[in-house]
């Protein structure tokens, strides 16, 4: 039968000369017949039949699950790797509705220090803002915009988070300032617009929007700093409906950590510094330093919520759900720069390995995410249709501006760097903790470094890819993710096997040259 939404197809029924049975229209195979077989599938590998179309693609809805208890309202997250996910791209994605995994290539202070910028980056209140003294410099000032990415900074008497409020710092009280030595009390404003603790936001909203100043601090009864709020975040705010937040509404981000011992520091300083999920990165998931490690946060932090992984089978799946996994990331291999299945031969073809670990887990209520070797809208939604909840992402996000590192060109074409966590490059920086290599002398690299193609920037790529998803959604004839999984798995969506000419001919085949349509790519003819 087709999707959702077939009230006008089966109404053809009523009509005597029409009247067919259900099974007669029965056209393709269900995911489990199709997955029935001993090959390994992934996703060109196969097709989704149309369903009925009866609503416009704005009704569809992407709302979905990311682990047991946290919902984000897009299917995507960018991959905890260290060309893919700093500060600039874990904002650019919880801003437009998914969320971003901050690497952990880095030492505990720094990658503790880019959750601290993602979760400041916009609030209501700023309950924690960085505060100086009158004694501080001008050069203080530029250190904290270099580090947070901010300069208007209040001043309490103290230099204290709770002190006296007397003045604010902004950017225009230093900019053409040249001696940086100069102390803040020379330059800061002093002719303050304050607000009274207790206020609502949106009133605090009006009062800063018609004082048309940056900033505006609340303070108590005794002139105590308590908070402040920004003008930039009222326009932030407008702009992105979609923003996955937390419940102090500052953005969701997550933090990419190992199996190694040292993960227990790096998760306390970053549940301290205010992670909303923690990904337990691993590329073969189903080992007892990883059980260990689930084991332990679930008795020391219970209310972090876990994804926990790699895995691509079953029992790997019971292993880790047993341990407390809040969700699972599903992927051995898939990856656009992994050589694990060409060195060790283990591993699995990624739609198989989605398919049924998403089976097995939905048992559990527990969300799978089908991370690696997506490479378009397609691949997205395909994976969503065979059960993943969400979808992760290294290579399509890391040629965007919001992906660390810089541009260069090559041939004329302009490219940002992408390498895989087991290059023997990002080894050396660290990487090797995700493949239990670290204290090995021979490093066998599991991946390689290469370079991707400019993809402009995330603000546009992002919406762009939503909806294309929309659209295919539309096709497939679901309205949102959990509709598609419920007719999935009682075989309502319809798919079918694609042999190798079949997928020759579903993309663009006896051109001479076209122009690819990816949206913020540096146009280029093939
Ligand atoms: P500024 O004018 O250089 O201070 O920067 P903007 O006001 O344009 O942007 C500051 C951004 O940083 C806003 O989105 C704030 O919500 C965010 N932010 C987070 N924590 C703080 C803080 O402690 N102080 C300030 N000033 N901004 C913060
Ligand atoms: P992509 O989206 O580029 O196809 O795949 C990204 C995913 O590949 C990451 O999320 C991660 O699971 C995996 N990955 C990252 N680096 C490596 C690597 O060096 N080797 C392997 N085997 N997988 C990697």
């Amino acid at each position: 039968m087709p999707g959702a939404g077939s009230q006008e197809y089966t109404k053809l029924t009523d009509d005597t000369d029409f009247q067919i049975n259900a099974e007669d229209l029965r056209d393709g195979f269900s995911a489990e017949e199709m997955f029935a077989g001993q090959t390994g599938l992934t996703y060109k590998d196969f097709i989704v039949l149309p369903g009925f179309i009866d609503f416009h693609p704005s009704e569809v809805d992407l709302d979905t699950q990311l682990t047991r208890d946290l919902r984000i309202k897009k299917p995507l997250i960018s991959s905890p790797m260290d060309t893919v996910t700093e500060d600039r791209m874990a904002i650019a994605m919880a801003l437009t509705g998914g969320i971003g995994i901050i690497h952990y290539n880095n030492t505990i202070e720094q990658q503790r220090d880019l959750i601290l910028k993602v979760k400041r980056f916009k609030n209501g209140f700023i309950t924690d803002p960085i505060v100086l003294s009158p004694r501080n410099t001008i050069e203080d000032v530029y250190t904290i915009k270099a580090r947070f990415g901010f300069s208007g900074i209040p001043i309490t008497e103290d230099g204290t988070r709770n002190g006296k409020l007397i003045g604010i710092v902004t950017n225009r009280d230093v900019d053409l300032e040249k001696d940086r030595t100069l102390t803040l009390d020379r330059v800061m404003t002093k002719d303050l617009v304050t607000v009274r603790e207790g206020i609502p936001l949106a009133e605090a909203n009006e009062i800063l929007k018609s004082s048309k100043k940056g900033k505006l601090p609340i303070v108590n009864e005794k002139g105590q700093l308590v908070s402040l709020i920004c003008r930039t975040d009222i326009k932030k705010h407008r702009e992105y409906p979609d923003a996955s937040k937390d419940s102090q509404k500052r953005l969701m981000v997550g933090a990419a950590i190992s199996t190694k011992l040292e993960a227990r520091d790096r998760l306390e300083a970053l549940i301290e510094a205010g992670v909303d999920v923690v990904v337990v990165d691993s590329a073969q998931g189903n080992s007892h330093y990883q059980i260990e490690l689930l084991q332990y946060m679930k008795k020391h932090y219970p209310e972090v919520q876990i994804i926990a992984g790699n895995v691509v089978t079953m029992d790997q799946c019971y292993n880790l759900i047993k341990a407390g996994a809040d969700a699972l990331r599903i992927g051995m291999g898939p990856g656009s720069i992994c050589i694990t299945q060409d060195t060790m031969a283990v591993g699995r073809a990624q739609a198989t390995a989605v398919y049924q670990t998403a089976k097995f887990a939905r048992r559990y209520n527990v969300p799978v995410i089908a991370d690696g070797g997506i490479s378009n809208i397609g691949d997205i939604a395909v994976a969503l249709a065979i059960g993943a909840s969400t979808t992760m992402m290294g290579s399509m996000f890391a040629g965007t501006s919001e992906a660390p590192g810089e541009y260069f060109y090559e041939n004329g074409v302009r490219l940002k760097r992408y390498r895989g966590m087991a290059s023997l490059e990002a080894m050396e920086a660290g990487g090797a903790k995700r493949y239990f290599s670290e204290d090995l002398d021979i490093k066998v690299a599991q991946g390689v470094t290469g370079a991707v193609v400019d993809k402009g920037s995330m603000f546009q790529y992002v919406p762009y890819l939503v909806q294309g998803l929309k659209q295919s959604f539309q096709d497939m004839g679901v309205k949102s993710i959990p509709e598609l999984h419920e007719q999935m798995a009682q075989g309502k969506v319809r798919f079918e096997r694609r042999s190798l000419s079949a997928q020759a001919q579903g993309t663009v085949h006896g051109l001479y040259s076209y122009t690819s349509p990816v949206v913020g790519a540096s146009r280029r003819e093939k």
